[in-house]
């Protein structure tokens, strides 16, 4: 297939043209990065129409079964969902905490659901740079909600946040736990709070709702117009999906009405450019000839003291101009 009837194909909703064009924006081949531009520069004035929805929490929080409940209700209200993962183990390791085992079942199997599970290799900025691509490509594709789900380990929480028009963060109602989220400041990033399970212990679900709200009251809110609320779901027996969804829908008018969701989208637009930008110019520095010739030189000489880091800095910057 030519790259010309790919982006057609996909335009046309081929779920197999769909896969393919996202193997082309994950390949690593130097051959295939410009074709890959150039299948994004033909779907882009496609894409943009779907709600993005990013979705966070550790491993056995209920993500896969939360996402499934979620996805099999927005089908029956007649939407097409897709579900991107970021995994960082991915990248790491080579192996996979989201991708391995069987997930999303039912899910899956429906005509209406796209589900890609996490690129592999790469540092956690190409693995994220993939995903970002493959929104626009599942947006070109007709999905009209585009779930963003990621592991909660820190860094690539951010990298979801900044990609997705609403983060969620989904929460155990263990004592301690909302505790980790707080510290780690991925609570910060939260429009909307979720404490799964809530079938296990009612009470205990409460608490932690509870803690997790005055917490939220203490930070500084990211938008004057909405107050993060915390629901509680038991994704498993399908209780409080509805509600969720109601909410994410409510925080969409908010932001549209305040002018933000649109200032939000062309924000993350611009820093994914300036971050591209400046990885594009780390790996030109470190590739540069004169560079790599005094490189060990200017680092023995740092480590000795004899040459201070700001005189390296400089004359290495000097040599790649
Ligand atoms: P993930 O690692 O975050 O994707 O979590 P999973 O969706 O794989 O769920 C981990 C385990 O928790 C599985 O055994 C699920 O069946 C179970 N689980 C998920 N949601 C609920 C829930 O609302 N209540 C209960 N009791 N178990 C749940």
């Amino acid at each position: 297939m030519d790259d010309a009837t790919l982006a057609k194909e996909v335009l046309a909703g081929g779920r197999r043209a769909l896969a393919k064009a996202i193997t082309l924006v994950e390949s690593s081949l130097p051959e295939d990065a410009p074709r890959a531009q150039n299948l994004i520069a033909a779907l882009l004035a496609h894409a943009g129409g779907s709600l993005r929805v990013g979705i966070s929490g550790v491993p056995g929080v209920g993500k896969s079964t939360f996402i499934e409940a979620l996805g099999l209700h927005l089908i029956a209200a007649g939407r097409r969902v897709a579900v991107l993962a970021v995994d960082p183990s991915s990248s790491i390791s080579g192996g996979s905490i989201l991708g391995d085992k069987t997930r999303m079942d039912e899910l899956s199997r429906r005509e209406e659901a796209f589900i890609r599970p996490s690129p592999t290799g790469g540092a956690l900025g190409g693995v994220a740079g993939h995903t970002r691509e493959a929104i626009l490509i599942c947006e070109a594709a007709g999905y009209d909600v585009v779930i963003v789900e990621t592991v909660g380990v820190g860094q690539s929480e951010t990298a979801v946040a900044a990609m997705t028009d609403v983060f969620v963060l989904l929460q155990l109602p263990n004592a301690g736990d909302e505790l980790q989220a707080l510290k780690k400041g991925i609570v910060e990033l939260a429009d909307i709070v979720v404490v799964n399970k809530r079938d296990v212990d009612a009470g205990a679900t409460e608490m932690a709702c509870a803690q997790l709200h005055s917490a939220l009251s203490l930070l500084r809110p990211a938008s004057h117009c909405w107050r993060v609320p915390v629901l509680s779901t038991s994704a498993i027996r399908n209780e409080g999906v509805d509600e969720f969804w109601r909410a994410v829908v409510a925080y969409r008018e908010a932001m549209c009405a305040s002018g933000e969701f649109e200032a939000k989208r062309r924000h993350q637009a611009l820093s994914w450019m300036w971050a591209l930008i400046e990885s594009g110019l780390d790996t030109r520095f470190r590739a540069h000839p004169a560079v790599r010739a005094a490189l060990p030189r200017l680092i023995d000489a740092v480590e000795a003291g004899a040459v201070s880091p700001a005189v390296a800095a400089q004359s290495l910057l000097d040599m790649a101009r």
